[in-house]
């Protein structure tokens, strides 16, 4: 069938396969074009590994370093004419470009938050890999189901104490618009720590170390984010900011417990992106789309294959992590550079929908946004009929 875009405000309900398999390709000569990456790990395991940062951390770990990789995911195979998820056609084709390579990839589809999935991915581990050296947790969902309670939490973002107003950006038709949003009560507060924050992560290592499938030296990272002062009241200050410090919470905790297998668990503050996730948080758009067009313009703009290359390299196989005050990496550092947000600042004051074009890159934020599905990516030919039923070879 042809599969053609259907965006219904944040999300697109459709998914492209050969779009997708050329989105993963595109990542892969990414890597593969900056050489490989030595003491990389070897052996990852990537929560959340269809999709965003978390693809990419996969596809920088199998072919910067060569790693076996397990990655676990919440997506939706094709049924008839409804095609599969982005993160479904993304893992198949990342498997068969593994495999191609001789690299050992496993996936697992499914709720990652629950103890089952947890039981299944290390029983795997312990079979197949005996142990990781690396997991990486980038998780991003609206709800999670409490494995101990059954409670069903959901995250918000919302800001915390009083109301917010700021420019936002109708991402359908480019309109710049403004947005108030009402302050969070208590329950919604703690419900998005439960969800976003670190309590899962430290579940996750937990049950990997009471299996021994951790490797003395194992390194485990958790994605955080800070930006700007405008976004503070919805990002860094709001609800999901709260989360954010739960996971740094989360993350000393696991940095001491670690210590007996001279591991280390690390926060990586990431750049800004256009992700499924970072598209569904109000203002943060418009802030992108201005971000975009100052970091291409200044030569420093990266997606997340760039800066998870960046990750894996640089820092962590580096030996110099180069990690801020608090112990974090720092991969924003690009996007926080002063010139940078000296003219985010201006420019932030100034847009509005009649000089939007002129000020921010829409162009590369809609590109961006249709490739997350598979569409606009070159040399995909749309109009041609495309076989939507395939198949992730490692899930039965
Ligand atoms: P994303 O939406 O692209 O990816 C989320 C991943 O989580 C997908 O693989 C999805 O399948 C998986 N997932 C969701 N619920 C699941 C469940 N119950 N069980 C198993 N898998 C599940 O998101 P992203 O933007 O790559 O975000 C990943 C992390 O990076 C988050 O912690 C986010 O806060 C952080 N981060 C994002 C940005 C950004 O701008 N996008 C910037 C800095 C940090």
């Amino acid at each position: 069938m042809v599969v053609a875009p259907k965006i219904r405000g944040f999300i697109c309900t459709t998914a492209h396969p050969e779009g997708c398999a050329k989105h993963v390709a595109e990542q892969i000569a990414v890597v593969k074009s900056r050489g490989s990456i030595a003491n990389g790990p070897k052996k990852v395991l990537v929560l959340g590994s269809s999709t965003g940062y978390g693809l990419a951390s996969r596809i920088a770990a199998a072919f910067g370093s060569s790693a076996a990789t397990v990655g676990v995911f919440f997506e939706r195979a094709s049924e008839g004419d409804r095609t599969a998820t982005a993160g479904w056609y993304n893992s198949a084709a990342f498997e068969r470009e593994a495999a191609a390579a001789g690299l050992y990839a496993r996936s697992f589809n499914g709720d990652a938050f629950s103890d089952d999935m947890k039981s299944q991915v290390i029983a795997a581990i312990k079979q197949d890999l005996g142990q990781v050296d690396c997991v990486i947790y980038s998780l991003a969902s609206p709800r999670r189901t409490h494995p101990k309670s059954g409670e069903v939490l959901k995250s918000v973002l919302k800001p915390i104490g009083e109301s917010y107003t700021n420019k936002n950006l109708n991402t359908g038709n480019g309109v710049v618009n403004e947005i108030t949003i009402d302050p969070a009560i208590e329950d919604e507060i703690a419900q998005t720590v439960a969800v976003m924050g670190g309590e899962d992560w430290e579940m996750w290592m937990e049950a990997l170390a009471s299996a021994n499938a951790l490797a003395p030296g194992v390194q485990t990272l958790a994605y955080s984010y800070i930006g700007p002062v405008l976004t503070w009241p919805i990002y860094k200050n709001g609800t999901i900011g709260q989360a954010k410090l739960d996971l740094e919470r989360a993350q000393k905790a696991l940095d001491q417990k670690l210590a007996s297998l001279g591991g280390k668990a690390w926060i990586s503050v990431n750049k800004a992106l256009v992700t499924q996730a970072s598209s569904a948080i109000p203002v943060v758009p418009l802030y992108i789309s201005l971000l975009y067009k100052i970091m291409k313009a200044g030569g420093s703009h990266e997606e997340c294959i760039e800066q998870m290359d960046r990750l894996f390299r640089d820092r962590l196989s580096s030996g110099n992590p180069q990690p801020d005050d608090a112990g974090r990496i720092r991969l924003d550092d690009w996007e926080m550079a002063e010139n940078v947000q000296d003219l985010i600042s201006q420019r932030w004051a100034a847009v509005n929908t009649e000089n939007f074009a002129e000020l921010a890159d829409f162009a590369g934020y809609q590109a961006n946004f249709l490739k997350l599905f598979g569409f606009a990516l070159d040399g995909v030919d749309y109009s041609a009929d495309v076989n939507v039923a395939i198949s992730v070879p490692s899930i039965p």
